[in-house]
């Protein structure tokens, strides 16, 4: 009301901080007004709570579930080993022709291949059994180019045999004529320890002409077509083999091999009379289950989100291994993103702006779950790495997207769990025990890097299999140093077939 307050005031204002553009609103009962105000607020945030809450619970599972998931697994497991259940099965159960773990007096030098990570490698690897055992190791990685890789099914092998042929000259081996083991981690259907049929080629490999074809076949013509050396092709592995027969070479109790990297799959030393798909009932053999393909029959539909699907229907093989989808470090990430992208649609984050970041498929990697779910984080940090990714954060988007990280990951190591805890108890009934004392073999970027995920997936293992003692050991290159043990406990196979 005073008629110089209000100029004077202004004008003082801007000469203090001429820098800023402030202007001045009348407020209309400010006390009254004002009051419903806060509470509105204090309303909305509630309820934003409640509802993003809501949204997270469906990633909780309870006891029951997780038990419920477990029963379901072993259904699954049950009618991949079963004759008349095998074909239409989506856990497979491949059988590896795998008999034996290692005894430690396998010994000899051997060649082993590493197709399907990241790079392609040739190792040799030097085993020696007796008093001190040892294994030496050499290896030498090789590139392979992407027009090799999406090119024809033999310049692929050409270009595989020449990198031994590269290596053996490296090594000074030419004339040496070793077994050679060959870990290939697509899936494969087994006939015998060294034949496997390529199902379908994943990871970004496309050569032609090998799908429905013997790798090992393929990679012994390209050997032929070089005419250098001669090789003895004794074993095709699938990694989470190689894992288990290194972690088995330490440890005899461990008869269970899990990956957690950027697939998941799992597998263990089953009894031959479960194994219908096999002739024989005599002994063990190994199984690799492909679990990752578990659900997709539907059977896990009723604890899939709409997240789950969201990235199901984003990936490039939709439908298929949908429990990987759940629990790998390929998929984690794109939960997360998903979830946020619907966050901030519903305007709970990031000031209900989606950015062009958000909406990039992969950009939110299972390494940043990793980092923002640290306990070391402050959640200043969080907001660099958010910042990082483009994403402009305040404070309390920060605490929600971490709160959103640790629902997803620990979700994944419980279903992970409750997946292994089928296995250990199938075990244990298979030996008619109370208590089965058994350890697994683990390898993955998962499982090794990620604060939360072991001891999560450890725990739900102890709570859903309670009558075993389950110990996780890491296993140190299992593709490398696996293959070759396979290939030692292969040629010992076969000496003993030859005396028969
Ligand atoms: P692969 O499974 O291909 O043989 P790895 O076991 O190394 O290889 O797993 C690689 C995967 O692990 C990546 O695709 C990524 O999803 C995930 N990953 C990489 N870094 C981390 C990390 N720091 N924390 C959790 N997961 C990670
Ligand atoms: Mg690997």
């Amino acid at each position: 009301m005073h008629p110089q307050y209000a100029r004077r005031l202004h004008k003082t204002v801007r000469r203090l901080v001429p820098e800023s553009d402030v202007r001045f609103l009348l407020s209309e009962s400010g006390s009254g007004k004002g009051a419903a105000m806060v509470t509105a607020v204090a309303y909305r945030l509630a309820d934003q709570t409640r509802q993003i809450a809501q949204t997270l619970a469906e990633f909780q599972l309870s006891k029951d579930q997780l038990l419920e998931i477990k029963k379901r697994m072993r259904t699954e497991i049950q009618n991949g080993l079963g004759k008349d259940t095998h074909e239409k099965a989506t856990v497979k159960m491949l059988p590896t022709f795998v008999r034996s773990t290692p005894d430690g007096s396998e010994n000899g030098d051997f060649l082993a291949l590493d197709l399907g990570g990241t790079n392609f490698r040739v190792l040799l690897v030097k085993i020696r059994s007796g008093k001190r055992r040892t294994v030496e190791m050499h290896n030498k990685i090789y590139a392979i180019p992407k027009e090799v890789m999406q090119g024809t099914g033999e310049e692929l092998f050409d270009h595989i045999v020449y990198c031994i042929s590269d290596f053996l000259d490296y090594m000074g081996m030419k004339n040496a004529r070793l077994p050679l083991g060959f870990t290939f981690s697509f899936p494969c259907k087994q006939t015998s320890l060294d034949a496997g049929i390529l199902v379908t080629w994943t990871k970004g490999f496309k050569a032609t002409d090998c799908e429905g074809e013997d790798v090992v076949e393929l990679l012994r013509e390209g050997i032929k077509r070089k005419e250098e050396f001669e090789l003895d092709v004794v074993a095709v592995v699938n990694d989470t083999v190689g894992t288990m027969m290194t972690c088995a070479y330490e440890e005899p109790t461990c008869e269970i091999g899990l990956i957690a990297g950027t697939g998941s799959n799992a597998c263990y030393m089953e009894e031959m009379r479960n194994i219908e798909t096999v002739d024989g009932d005599k002994g063990r053999m190994c199984v690799n289950m492909e679990w990752g393909a578990f659900g997709d029959n539907g059977c896990l539909d009723d604890i899939r989100t709409e997240y789950d699907r969201a990235v199901d229907e984003n990936s490039l093989n939709e439908g298929k291994q949908r429990y990987e989808k759940m629990c790998s470090g390929m998929y984690l990430g794109e939960i997360v993103r998903n979830i946020l992208i619907d966050l901030t649609k519903r305007g709970f984050l990031f000031r209900g702006q989606i950015s062009e970041t958000l909406k990039t498929r992969g950009i939110f990697e299972t390494k940043f779950l990793s980092q923002i779910e640290s306990d070391r984080l402050a959640l200043l940090q969080v907001r660099a790495i958010l910042q990082q990714l483009g994403l402009d954060s305040t404070c309390d988007d920060s605490i929600i997207v971490k709160e959103v990280c640790g629902t997803v990951s620990h979700r994944a190591a419980q279903i992970c769990g409750a997946g292994m805890a089928a296995i250990v108890d199938k075990i244990r009934e298979n030996r008619g025990l109370d208590h089965l004392d058994i350890t697994v073999g683990v390898d993955g970027t998962l499982y090794k890097l990620h604060p939360h995920f072991s001891g999560i997936m450890h725990q739900t293992v102890k709570e859903l299999a309670p009558n075993c003692d389950v110990t996780f050991l890491l296993s140190e290159d299992g593709s490398g140093k696996g293959a070759a043990l396979i290939t030692a406990v292969g040629c010992r196979q076969r000496e003993q077939e030859q005396q028969n």
